[in-house]
């Protein structure tokens, strides 16, 4: 067992089960978040007897960074795990503090086209110390706390539902690595039940959902995932989750060029989301080597823009990081599998 992959109720748990005393794992998560430290004997308030006993029961390994590549705003790191496989997390620098986005799975099997993470199938899923690890290891290389976490690296997060939400509730922990509920975003390109389970999850998260097409006929050639759930469920999903948790959603829209960024397609859209609590996030798309699309031109992406605000669509364009070092979007571990 990782103790990084513990939440503080798991923690509670096991130190009832060992008959010690559940403010135990208070002190724990002091140590392991708090002050940083990264090795048993340093948890200096905890009796020697116990230490010696966690260091039987769990282990602190943490994957480590084997390749960083710098720009001025963003970074991006690759993380190699124990059982040899590789996922990244990228760094953004924003006026209003650091963010990562950070990898859930190796690999994805939701084989949206113009995604490079979906064309490397499923590994495996990551475990909850793994994705607790890239913010570690990326804190403690750069020296200093980021302030938001996006779990939109490779991999469906929604796809690994225990192990990210155990993850959720030790980056958001008091106790653990205090990131609010509101700078932590979970984006999924819809998986109907689980959006559901979410919305009942009871840490106030934001949730993006990965839209891209405003009608089954697109998006079930951009996303084969619309087959199983298609828009009007994937629409019923989003209202009962808005409903329940009364928070905002946002819909992510890549515009693509000559396939999903004509007005038609933006008149669509807002017929869709008329009256819903959503904004949509419109993405420039990030091209790579390997797939057939390409990026719409800015006029067009304003243009995009300009219809959705004229309908009354909160809608912003997002900043682009990181296309230089190809950070975006799996194309590192893509790269480095070439
Ligand atoms: N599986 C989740 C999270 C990972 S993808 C999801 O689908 O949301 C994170 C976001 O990046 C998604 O909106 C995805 O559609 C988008 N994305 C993937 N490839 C991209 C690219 N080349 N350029 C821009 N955005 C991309």
């Amino acid at each position: 067992m990782n103790l990084y992959g513990y939440t503080r109720e798991m923690l509670e748990e096991y130190f009832l089960h060992i008959g010690a005393k559940k403010f135990h794992a208070i002190q724990v998560f002091e140590w392991l978040y708090q002050k940083r430290v990264f090795s048993f004997p340093e948890m200096t308030n905890i009796k020697k007897e116990l230490r010696i006993q966690l260091e039987q029961d769990f282990s602190l390994f943490l994957p480590k960074i084997i390749k960083r590549e710098v720009e001025p705003d963003v970074e991006k790191y690759l993380f190699l795990l124990a059982d040899g496989e590789k996922v990244e997390a990228v760094l953004m620098r924003h006026d209003y503090g650091q963010s990562v986005c950070v990898s859930s799975q190796v690999g994805c099997n939701m084989g949206c086209k113009f995604c490079e993470s979906g064309r490397l199938k499923k590994v495996r899923d990551l475990e909850t110390y793994e994705m607790v690890g890239q913010i570690l290891m990326i804190e403690n290389l750069i020296g200093s706390r980021i302030s938001s976490v996006v779990i939109m690296g490779i991999g469906e997060p929604l796809d690994n539902y225990q192990s990210v939400t155990n993850f959720i509730r030790i980056i958001n922990d008091a106790k653990g690595i205090q990131i609010g509920a509101r700078h932590i975003t979970l984006s999924t390109c819809g998986l109907v039940p689980k959006i559901k389970e979410l919305a009942n999850f009871g840490i106030q998260i934001n949730l993006a959902i990965s839209f891209h097409a405003p009608n089954d006929n697109l998006r079930n050639r951009l996303m084969p995932i619309n087959k199983s759930y298609p828009i009007s469920d994937l629409l019923l999903a989003i209202k009962e989750y808005i409903f329940i948790t009364n928070r905002r959603v946002t819909i992510e829209y890549i515009l693509l060029r000559g396939i999903n960024d004509s007005l038609e397609c933006a008149e669509e859209l807002a017929n869709l989301f008329r009256g819903f609590n959503i904004y949509v996030n419109l993405i420039p798309y990030n091209e790579t080597n390997h797939i057939e699309f390409q990026k719409s031109d800015k006029e067009v992406i304003d243009a995009f823009y300009r219809y959705l605000k004229k309908e009354k669509i909160n809608v912003t364009v997002r900043r682009e990081f990181g296309s230089k070092i190809s950070a975006a979007c799996g194309q590192l571990r893509s790269k480095e599998l070439d």
